[in-house]
């Protein structure tokens, strides 16, 4: 049986019946001001609208955020610092136990609004994002009392103000990210969402005020490139935490070279997934799907290059396009849903320009049948074989469902090939042999390499980059060392 007929016969097996989460559960408000200093209130920009990209619909009409309310989110921030930073940490802990209990409770409204905002699917913001962002609050608050016995001296002290500038891949995600470790250490922020995504940030603005958290220790100010420029630049910033482009991590640090600014960076990346002839194939199908059609393909550390070995290569192709077939692209609210929609138009056009350069430069490209929607921003998971590492698929981040597989012979080979890129964020490894993994996580330069998964978070682990993909760590102890100031440690042990 030819893989298409197989895969049609397949897919039609298993029709489900639409089965959408209602969207009655989150208040989506016709005009959001930012938050600053504990209230909403107006920005002085032009204000600009957010769509929910499955529809093409407006959703809200949010505020930006100019220099004079940067400023004020600053100041703010400021003077609410040196009283944060005096609480005792367990008064601090209280506070971020709070807040990860509220976000639990809101859980299903915050996922929605999620979907409705980025486009992906109420699973994975229902299943993976709000409950991984609880869970980095849970963690954090439990390190707030205990920061002298963290491994950063005897009298670790707070960096100061915060700037966090975060994208649309993950909204709520990612503040759960910087506010977390930020506020436990004792810094106070001011955020800014991606333009495309900053509703859920304008409700966890709402979960601080149902927190009681005191005025000004989290701000979100709303806006695009202008705005997140106007706030890493303002002198009264101590500490830069940004996860994004790499082209726009570089201008960043080129903007603070020279002040004394800290700075962490979480850019793009170009992972190998790589499978060795002895993998668990059933497995390693699963492990490669998660990895590049998670969140559309919109993850840092998405397994964008598949690495297969030779001798198992027609039989990965083979079972992965059979998996691929019954992948269901739609509605980002039907819970059986697995692909949602591309977050902007912007976004599509980049991944349809480097797809088109893929079969210019003579690759060859796969996608199962299916029928996208009319309205709104969508592309097919679709795999590339025959792809040489000089081409821009296997170079360039895609951030789209879009796999660019190549092969390897021997372990050396892979390693070869997988750092063979500018990034370094991440890895994959799939093999039965436990010495071989720990070889390849040895070899790899990646800041976390998967053994027999792929795309697992868990706030007690640090995540962060090598190379091109950026610099610090987030998660763990290692992600308090991000927001707390250098330590001079004497030898004398006395305190
Ligand atoms: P982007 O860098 O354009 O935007 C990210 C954020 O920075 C947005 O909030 C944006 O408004 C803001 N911004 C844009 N220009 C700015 C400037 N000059 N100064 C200050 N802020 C500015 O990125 P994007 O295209 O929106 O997001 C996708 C990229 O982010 C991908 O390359 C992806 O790999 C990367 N990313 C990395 C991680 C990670 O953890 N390493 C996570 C998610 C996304
Ligand atoms: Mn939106």
């Amino acid at each position: 049986m030819t893989p298409s007929k197989d895969v049609a016969r397949t897919a039609a097996a298993f029709e489900y019946a639409p089965a959408p989460e209602s969207n009655s559960i989150a208040t989506i408000r016709p005009h959001v001001g930012l938050f600053i200093d504990g209230d909403f209130r107006d920005g002085s920009g032009r204000a600009f609208k957010t769509i929910n990209p499955a529809t093409e619909e407006v959703l809200s009409e949010v505020s930006e955020a100019t220099e004079v309310d940067i400023d004020r989110a600053v100041k703010a921030a400021r003077a609410a610092q040196r009283r944060w930073a005096r609480l005792t940490g367990a008064e601090r802990s209280k506070f971020l136990f709070r807040l990860a209990r509220i976000i639990q409770e809101r859980a299903r409204e915050i996922a929605v609004l999620e979907s409705i905002d980025n486009g992906k699917p109420i699973k994975e913001s229902r299943d993976v994002d709000i409950p991984t962002a609880a869970a980095h609050f849970f963690y954090y608050a439990g390190w707030a009392d205990k920061l002298e016995y963290s491994g950063h001296g005897p009298t670790p002290r707070p960096i100061g103000v915060c700037a966090a500038v975060i994208p649309w891949n993950f909204p709520f995600l990612m503040l759960a990210w910087k506010i977390a470790p930020a506020l436990a250490t004792g810094n106070t922020v001011v955020l800014k969402p991606a333009e495309t995504t900053p509703l859920t940030a304008l409700l966890f603005a709402e979960i601080c005020q149902q927190a009681d958290l005191p005025p000004g220790v989290v701000n979100i100010v709303t806006g695009a490139a202008a705005t997140g420029a106007e706030l890493v630049s303002h002198p009264g910033i101590d500490k830069i935490a940004f996860t994004g482009s790499t082209v726009v991590g570089r201008q960043i640090a080129k903007s603070v070279a020279g002040t004394d600014k800290s700075v962490t960076l979480e850019l793009g990346g170009k992972a190998a997934n790589i499978v060795f002839d002895d993998a668990p194939i059933d497995q390693a199908i699963e492990g490669i799907i998660n990895g590049i059609f998670f969140n559309q393909g919109h993850v840092c550390c998405a397994g964008s290059r598949l690495l297969v070995q030779e001798s198992v290569f027609e039989e990965v192709i083979d079972r992965l396009k059979r998996r691929m077939a019954i992948l269901r692209v739609g509605d980002p609210l039907d819970k059986n849903t697995d692909i949602g929609a591309i977050n902007s138009k912007s976004q599509l056009d980049k991944i349809t320009e480097l797809t088109e350069s893929g079969l210019a430069e003579g690759a060859d490209s796969w996608s199962p049948e299916c029928t996208l929607p009319a309205k709104g921003y969508w592309f097919a998971p679709t795999v590339f074989t025959g792809v040489s590492q000089a081409n821009r698929i296997a170079r360039e981040e895609i951030f789209g469902p879009v796999l660019s597989v190549l092969t390897f012979r021997t372990p050396k080979e892979a390693v070869e090939k997988a750092n063979n890129t500018p990034y370094g964020l991440s890895a994959g490894v799939w093999t039965e042999k436990g010495s071989r993994s720990l070889w390849m996580a040895s070899q790899l330069r990646a800041g976390v390499v998967w053994s027999n998964t792929f795309n697992r978070f868990d706030p007690a682990s640090p995540f962060g980059g090598y190379k091109e993909s950026g610099y610090g760590r987030e998660g763990g102890r290692h992600g308090l060392t991000a927001y707390l100031a250098p330590t001079h440690f004497t030898t004398s042990g006395s305190r």
